[in-house]
């Protein structure tokens, strides 16, 4: 496509061809392992072997990349195993700052790795823009950002971050894998690289893995990604790629409902009692609103709130709601809620109190009325 398309048409229609061979309106999934080789010693549109490239997993690299407005992607088996490959792009005495609340997975990953790679970190408030000039040291090589961070959903300033990273010669990365890029943009932002799990927003259905890495450019420090991908082999599978672009033709449709219902409950439960706060970046009473209006074009779909009283309040919850599941994970249609604290395990730096929602794509009035249910309080109305 030469001409800018808008970001809905890009869902649609980025990746995907008519098939050549029969016609089909939609890419066939190509199982293949392997690739013929021609009479001339070359591959058919470059294709060798699947661990190294796939049709199905081009094709979704594609669409991801041109939903980012970035230059590349590479798709992973996990968005775990995209972090790591950022990670393992780095060098031995790099040293990183990452936010205080991290995505656990990341910050359990970092602890266990980081010594035997060489790497050094610290955490820091994101949020906080001088508090991350402070934090920077001579060998800082990457910035890595999460705004919404999980499972606060606290703000942090994408320009802000990226430029202190440049100024550093260092990069910024950030996982956009709650906004996805219908709510926020990071490489038009300033930032060098996105990471995903596309197990959440972009699948949306929670019934596929997956991970992707989109940079800003086909660069050094990319193609250190890309040999990770393809030597390292964590690789999503054709079947895998296909149903993720399936479900991102529909992504800037479905983060709007997102979005709608999120809102929608963050008001109802705001001034509830048994609430004593809601963590909503839709919110103009959150710390973080003013910066997620410049940078986000919607608010998205997570939010979360603290129960008054103690864990045991929290959960008594969880164990009375009838629509949303109790379940972890994200950016399904189907509503889920947990007690994140639980989840995170004993490091957490999760308030006992919270409880981590997100919101799919029920009738808002049918998950406000459960979730006032759950905490106790008779619905209004003539039932
Ligand atoms: C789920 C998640 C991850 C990890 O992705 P997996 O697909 O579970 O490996 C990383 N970052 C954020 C913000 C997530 O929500």
């Amino acid at each position: 496509m030469d001409e800018v398309r808008r970001v809905e048409t890009v869902a649609v229609h980025a990746g995907n061809r008519v098939d050549p061979a029969t016609g089909a309106v939609i890419s066939p999934i190509h199982m293949s392992t392997t690739f013929r080789r021609n009479a001339d010693g070359g591959y058919t549109d470059g294709l060798v072997y699947g661990r190294s490239d796939n049709p199905n997993r081009r094709a979704l690299e594609e669409c991801l990349a041109a939903l980012e407005g970035g230059e590349v992607c590479a798709a992973f088996a996990s968005g775990m195993a995209a972090c790591a490959a950022i990670l393992a792009a780095l060098r031995p005495g790099d040293h990183m700052l990452l936010p205080e609340d991290v995505y656990h997975g990341v910050r359990s990953y970092v602890r266990e790795f980081q010594s035997a790679w060489g790497l050094a970190w610290d955490s820091v408030d994101m949020t906080d823009v001088r508090a991350v000039r402070a934090a920077l040291q001579p060998s800082t090589r990457l910035i890595w950002v999460e705004t919404p961070s999980n499972p606060s959903l606290r703000i942090s300033d994408i320009p802000a971050i990226a430029a202190i990273a440049h100024e550093h010669g260092a990069l910024c990365v950030c996982d956009n894998t709650w906004a996805t890029p219908i709510a926020t943009r990071p490489l038009a932002l300033g930032a060098d690289l996105v990471m995903h799990s596309s197990t959440k927003y972009l699948g949306g259905h929670s019934d596929v893995m997956g991970g992707a890495v989109i940079a800003a450019r086909d660069d050094d420090f990319f193609a250190r990604v890309r040999a990770v991908q393809t030597m390292g082999g964590a690789v999503p599978s054709p079947f895998d790629c296909w149903l993720l672009l399936r479900s991102i033709r529909t992504l800037p449709w479905r983060m709007r409902a997102h979005t709608q219902n999120a809102l929608a409950l963050a008001r109802a439960l705001e001034s509830h009692p048994a609430i004593s706060k809601v963590h909503y970046p839709g919110l103009a009473s959150h710390p973080g609103h003013e910066v997620a209006a410049r940078q986000m074009a919607l608010y998205g779909g997570m939010l979360s709130i603290e129960v008054r009283g103690g864990a045991a309040e929290a959960i008594a919850v969880t164990n009375r709601v009838r629509l949303f599941t109790v379940a972890t994970s994200l950016g399904g249609v189907e509503s889920l809620i947990e007690h994140r604290a639980s989840v995170e395990g004993p490091l957490s730096p999760t308030p006992p109190t919270l409880l981590r929602i997100s919101v799919g794509l029920e009738h808002p009035d049918d998950l406000i009325e459960d979730l006032l249910q759950a905490l106790g309080e008779a619905v209004n109305g003539d039932r």
